[in-house]
């Protein structure tokens, strides 16, 4: 192809899900469900964003959420459908001096077989990054990273907010003065994750995971006990303040920082590490509303973790209201 050729456009989406993470996911397969042709596009290379599970040396880590608990009906509903088709069960009711009976799910083996459960019936294009979002007509135009450009009805965008933002401002799709000060309000904390793979079982006591209260480390868990790893692993998050103050630090550095903070809980050694930072971890604050609407004619939503809930079942919650919001606003 001359290279001076721009390249096709995809034509006749319905609808276009920005984000394979569970606001996406969820959106998909009910907008799916409602007769829409959906396609999900996501950056990564796994499916389920935050809710992540990596190996490293025959060991297996979730190193982004850790568990999922379920408030609402219909999300509980979803888990009961995962445990059923064996992606998910029930991983405890509370943890080393705090059991309060509440259920925490967790994927089997790991947290992203939620996500690969959602995705089983939907068409998801992985590792292509959209760059930015344009009106073009009535449609919206998602253009890509490697120069190709995609047209749908409608977008749901499932970024964390800033990142969303920025694929807002690159297309020139302006946002009222109101609409600007909601979303930019939206502050995620940050966290570094420490992965390591153990030379013996952790020591730490069933089932596996606790929250220090004090100290550099917020969230300490043993993917062995849990159910993840067949081989020894533990996932450490820093607080936020200690991940803001060593985000550009040496990760080995970190690492190593973070697993003598952990020594006092530990009995076995670490044959290796690896850190992962997450940028975007947690919303500090949720919108009111349960997704964002920036445009219903082509419909432009913006949904996620940080309109419902800063967990996995906010985001999911906020997926389904968006679809909500799109069929709405083009009703077929
Ligand atoms: C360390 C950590 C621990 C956590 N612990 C818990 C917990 O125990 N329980 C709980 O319920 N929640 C927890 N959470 C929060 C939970 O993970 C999130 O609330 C939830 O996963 C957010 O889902 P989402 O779909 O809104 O966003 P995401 O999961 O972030 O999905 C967004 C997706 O969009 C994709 N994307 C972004 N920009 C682009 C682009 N330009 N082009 C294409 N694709 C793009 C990303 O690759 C990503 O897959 C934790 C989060 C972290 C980071």
């Amino acid at each position: 192809m001359n290279s001076l050729m721009t390249k096709p456009m995809k034509r006749n989406i319905d609808l276009l899900v920005i984000g394979a993470g569970m606001a996406g996911l969820c959106a998909a397969t009910y907008a799916q469900k409602a007769g829409r042709k959906v396609v999900v596009i996501d950056k990564g290379r796994g499916l389920g964003g935050r809710m992540a599970t990596r190996r490293i040396s025959g060991a297996t880590f979730d190193h982004g959420a850790q568990f999922v608990t379920a408030r609402h009906p219909r999300f509980a509903a979803l888990l009961e459908e995962a445990r059923a088709a064996g992606a998910a069960t029930e991983w405890c009711k509370g943890f080393s001096g705090n059991p309060d009976g509440h259920p925490r799910w967790r994927g089997t083996p790991g947290m992203t077989a939620i996500a690969r459960y959602l995705a089983l019936s939907l068409e998801i294009v992985q590792e292509r990054q959209v760059t930015a979002l344009r009106l073009n007509g009535n449609d919206w135009n998602a253009e890509m990273a490697d120069g190709e450009t995609w047209s749908a009805s409608a977008v749901i965008l499932t970024a964390p907010v800033p990142q969303s933002l920025v694929l807002l401002d690159k297309g020139g799709v302006t946002l009222s003065a109101e609409m600007m000060q909601r979303l930019s309000a939206i502050k995620y904390e940050r966290c570094l994750a420490v992965m390591a793979v153990l030379d013996g079982p952790s020591g730490l006591p069933a089932p596996g995971g606790f929250a220090p209260e004090s100290g550099p480390i917020a969230w300490i868990a043993d993917n062995q006990l849990k159910g993840v790893s067949v081989e020894p692993a533990i996932t450490l998050h820093a607080t936020h303040e200690f991940s803001i103050a060593h985000w550009d630090k040496d990760r080995e550095e970190t690492a190593r920082l973070l697993l003598d903070a952990a020594a006092p809980w530990l009995s076995a050694g670490v044959k290796t590490a690896q850190v992962h930072g997450w940028r975007f971890s947690k919303p500090m604050q949720v919108d009111a509303q349960t997704c964002a609407i920036i445009s219903s004619e082509p419909p432009l939503i913006l949904a996620g973790d940080a309109f419902c809930g800063s967990r996995v079942e906010g985001a999911a919650l906020s997926g389904w209201a968006s679809v909500e919001a799109v069929l709405a606003s083009n009703p077929q």
